[in-house]
């Protein structure tokens, strides 16, 4: 009893005068019953157009990813095919939460990065860009797969590095005691099982370190940690502990705040402090030197290389300036027993010159009483032996008093050079007094903790060396001062623009060396050559004189299996290449 031929408005008529002659009541699943019966169709295939455009139109779109799906639902409708729209639906349904297989694949693209050794790439950036990913996606799992996805793909862009390192299980199974004894942790092929061992691993990695002195904290994440590395699966346990892990991490934020302020308040104390110590020693110009170097510590932002550096610093010129003091004062005990020794020879010279002038008198009443010659004979010998006797001793105390005096006069020298380098410690010894940056002894000093992090940590380490152009034609131009105070504004122009870790000092004349920790050749190419950018833009100004100065430099990447001085000989070798090739360039060593 069908009728396919017929348009749907002579069917919807047909089907209507149907309803009529066999008088069934007009309800919308009858028409609908009739109308399918005379079109052929299954009553099952009516395509509902309108309320599904309606429901199409509350979709929301406000996301990408939601516009789209909203327009594949429309898409659907629009062909009126049953089979598209629950394709469309269960795609919508499961939109927000990425298919578990494509989180399997992303933890081990994850795990495979951590393990890779990428050059540029330490394992601890790479912890801390993952724990910055988690923390800045607010438990929003789509956004949470779509930046570690991006930050796999970084990682995956960076060059490898062929020497192995420790990978993030043998990291987990070495911070996680329980692990090792044999508890279960990861199920293979599930990568939920993969999430809650990440999990596990940033609290005790992550977490743990932050709470060392706050037990109760530390105790809620320790029994985090176990139920999720124990976890059931239950959905209500996996809510109560995103809860209980939201609080913490709250609690965290909290607690790094009030660190933050504490040592905010410390550092203004030690500072009120320094500056009251330098407002009272103003006459003890070494004193005020070590003070000046703490001072200048604190000033920039806390970092453990800074406080390393200036620890060491502060020792030697502690040593050096007991040593100084302790010649200091040997000195001036030698000079005061001298004096003391002048004096008694002083006063012995006017004892016997009393005596002399005693005989004296004596002697001249002897002559006028004098009966005989005899007398006067004795009296007239008495008078030169004693006379001869004081000529000999005024010889003698002359002889000694000169060679006295002498003696005094050389301690005496002795005393200001001694108070001079005292003075003169604080600064000088590991830096260049003209440009106030680290001499050689303090740079070779510089290289070998730098090398010592670069083997602990893993991390590359550059050398560059500089070598200002034509600086002899400026000395000879504008003078021998103007050239200082070009060094001068070099090493200014290299301090604003290097990072806090990076180390400069003066390794000759017109020549510094500047020191790269954690940057591979190409970062430190970079620098290297923003310092050159940097230098042209800041003019040097002598006698409101623009003068444009320029360097020449070679950087090198220390290798493993070579020492300081190779690095910087290739260095050295790559900026007289840079000054062959014309100057002002920077060129990689090879
Ligand atoms: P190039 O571009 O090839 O490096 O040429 P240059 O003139 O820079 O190099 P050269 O080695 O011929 O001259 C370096 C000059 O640097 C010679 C020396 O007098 C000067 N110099 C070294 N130390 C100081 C210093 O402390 N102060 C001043 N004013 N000049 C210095
Ligand atoms: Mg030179
Ligand atoms: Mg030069």
């Amino acid at each position: 009893m069908s009728d396919q031929n017929l348009r749907p408005p002579e069917i919807a008529r047909e089907a209507l005068r149907r309803l009529a002659s066999e008088r069934v009541p007009p309800t919308p699943d009858n028409y609908r019953e009739f109308y399918h019966r005379i079109a052929g169709t299954k009553a099952d295939d009516s395509f509902p157009e309108k309320p599904l455009k309606a429901i199409a139109a509350s979709l929301p779109r406000n996301t990408p990813e939601r516009l789209r799906a909203a327009q594949q639902f429309e898409g659907a409708i629009a062909s009126g095919q049953w089979a598209l729209l629950k394709q469309v639906v269960i795609e919508l349904a499961s939109a927000g939460e990425p298919p578990r297989q494509a989180w399997g694949q992303l933890i081990a693209g994850l795990l495979e990065g951590f393990e890779k050794r990428h050059s540029g790439l330490t394992l601890a950036q790479k912890r801390n860009a993952l724990t910055h990913v988690i923390d800045s996606s607010n438990g929003n799992a789509e956004r949470l797969y779509a930046r570690i996805q991006a930050l796999v793909s970084s990682w995956s862009a960076q060059p490898e590095d062929n020497n192995r390192i420790e990978t993030a299980s043998e990291i987990a199974s070495r911070t996680s005691p329980a692990d090792s004894a044999g508890q279960p942790v990861l199920v293979a092929g599930e990568s939920n099982a993969s999430i809650a061992e990440f999990l596990t691993v940033i609290i005790k990695r992550a977490i743990l370190p932050v709470l060392v002195d706050n037990d109760s904290l530390r105790a809620e994440a320790e029994a985090i940690a176990e139920a999720v590395a124990a976890r059931s699966g239950d959905v209500q346990q996996v809510e109560e502990l995103r809860n209980r892990l939201s609080r913490l991490t709250d609690r965290i934020e909290w607690i790094e705040d009030d660190r933050r302020a504490v040592r905010e308040a410390l550092l203004k104390l030690l500072k009120l402090v320094l500056d009251n110590i330098s407002q009272l020693v103003v006459d003890d110009s070494w004193l005020r030197g070590q003070l000046l170097m703490v001072s200048e510590v604190f000033s920039s932002p806390l970092d453990i290389r800074v406080l390393d550096e200036a620890e060491r610093r502060l020792r030697d010129v502690i040593d050096k300036q007991t040593q100084l003091k302790q010649q200091l004062t040997d000195a001036q005990d030698r000079l005061k027993s001298m004096l003391i020794g002048f004096m008694d020879r002083l006063s012995g010279f006017s004892d016997s010159t009393d005596h002399y002038h005693r005989t004296l008198e004596r002697c001249a009443q002897e002559i006028e009483t004098a009966d005989s010659l005899d007398d006067l004979a004795d009296a007239v010998g008495e008078l030169l032996t004693e006379t001869r006797d004081v000529r000999e001793s005024t010889r003698q105390s002359n002889e000694e008093l000169k060679a006295l005096r002498e003696e005094v006069e050389s301690a005496n020298h002795r005393i200001i050079r001694l108070q001079r380098e005292l003075d003169e410690t604080s600064e000088l010894v590991r830096h260049d007094p003209l440009t106030g940056v680290l001499n050689r002894k303090g740079i070779d000093e510089a290289i070998e903790r730098e090398i010592s992090v670069m083997r602990r940590r893993g991390t590359p380490l550059c050398i560059a060396l500089l070598d200002i152009d034509n600086f002899k034609q400026l000395n000879d131009t504008f003078g021998h001062r103007t050239g200082d105070e070009a060094l001068q504004h070099l090493v200014s122009v290299v301090r604003d623009d290097l990072r806090s870790e990076d180390t400069v000092g003066r390794y000759g004349g017109e020549e510094f060396i500047i020191l790269l920790p954690d940057t591979n050749e190409e970062q430190g190419m970079e620098i290297i050559t923003r310092l050159q950018r940097s230098l042209t833009k800041r003019f040097f100004l002598a006698d409101n004189r623009r003068i444009l100065i320029t360097f020449s430099a070679g950087l090198s990447r220390m290798r493993p299996d070579e020492d300081a001085d190779d690095t910087i000989d290739r260095a050295d070798r790559a900026m007289y290449a840079a000054k062959r090739a014309g100057k002002n360039r920077v060129l990689a060593a090879v």
